[in-house]
């Protein structure tokens, strides 16, 4: 099983294989979806690209050309049945839990050099069943990536992850459409001009019935509160301008329909969107490849507002926003939770 012979996913296929060619491969990816679609194939496939004796064989993905995994080589061949000493696979034990043990065991490894390949790969499948023990032990190690090491994390249930976990991992969709492939019908089906296609396409998680209930401008209102919030956060340091400040993400604007229900929606998507916007920016500050952006359609935004948000700010700051929309979600009041985020970005 190399990358050309897994079943669709070629927007997924194709930024993976790009980022192998450019060097440009994160060095922790969460691979997430539904269960049965592929995603611990591809994070397999993955660990022979980057380990294949053979360099970089052409695919099979036309004239742009994609490197891939020969699937034929030793090295190739020890991946695809386990033993080959640098691809380290983490899965639930008999427990239906993975310990902290587990996790320790493999980060030790990634301390030394690889031994026999060129890149040491952990996967850790089912990676919503680490305890949280573990997922801390792995937070360490993520937060500062040894060199030559990649971390995957398999799951169908990313949010039962830490946020702080998540913020250090740029995610892969599987299972719902790219976010491209979402633009493009949005555009071609639904009248859309492609600014806003590709902002609705952004927040549409994998799915373009949740891009069009969204509603592009939905989101890009929501997007520009939480983008207004970071600029004015990025110089505003008394207690006081911040709490002001942060009141204009709860604001609602007049004349809009208005009832507590819709209110608490509005702010959660909000904090969605700041969400988003503080991924993105840790991804900017440690200078990835923009192909990993959410909103790539905002990238002079981000260039903006990343002096002001370093990794470890834009790091913090998403785990902040994760903890509001949980508290909203359990039916704290909208007025605490803005008011406490507002002290934490
Ligand atoms: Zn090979």
């Amino acid at each position: 099983m190399t990358l050309v012979d897994v079943e669709g996913h070629v927007p997924i296929r194709r930024l993976i294989a790009r980022a192998v060619a450019r060097d440009t491969l994160p060095p922790s990816l969460m691979l997430t979806g539904p269960d049965g679609v592929g995603k611990r194939r591809v994070a397999v496939a993955i660990a022979k690209m980057l380990n294949c004796e053979a360099g970089t064989a052409p695919g099979a993905d036309g004239p742009a050309a994609s490197p891939d995994a020969c699937g034929v080589c030793a090295a190739c061949d020890r991946i695809a049945r386990c033993v080959h000493t640098d691809v380290i696979i983490i899965e639930p034990g008999e427990t239906g839990s993975i310990k902290v043990d587990a996790v320790r065991a493999a980060v030790d490894q990634t301390a030394f050099r690889p031994f026999e390949g060129r890149r040491r790969v952990v996967i850790v499948d089912d990676a919503d069943r680490l305890v949280s023990e573990a997922q801390n032990a792995l937070l360490k190690t993520l937060e500062e990536p040894p060199a030559a090491s990649v971390f995957l994390l398999v799951t169908s249930r990313p949010h039962l992850l830490l946020a702080t976990v998540r913020s250090r991992c740029p995610e892969l969709r599987f299972g719902g459409l790219g976010t491209d492939e979402i633009a493009d019908l949005l555009v071609t089906r639904h009248q859309f001009d492609a600014t806003a296609a590709l902002a609705a396409a952004a927040s549409a998680d994998g799915s373009v019935a949740r891009a069009l209930e969204t509603g592009s401008g939905d989101y890009i209102e929501a997007r520009q509160s939480a983008a207004d919030l970071l600029r004015a956060f990025a110089t505003a340091s008394s207690p006081k301008r911040r709490l002001e400040t942060g009141k204009e993400l709860a604001s609602v604007r007049r004349g809009s329909r208005s009832s507590a229900a819709a209110d608490r929606e509005t702010l959660t998507g909000r904090l969605r969107a700041l969400g988003t916007l503080l991924r993105d920016l840790q991804l900017v500050s440690a200078r990835g490849d923009r192909a990993w952006l959410a909103n790539g359609d905002c990238e002079a935004e981000l260039a903006e507002l990343a002096p002001a948000y370093d990794t470890d700010r834009a790091r913090r700051g998403f785990a902040s926003v994760e903890r509001a929309i949980s508290a909203l979600s359990r039916n704290a009041s909208p007025k605490v939770v803005v008011d406490w985020l507002a002290l934490q970005l």
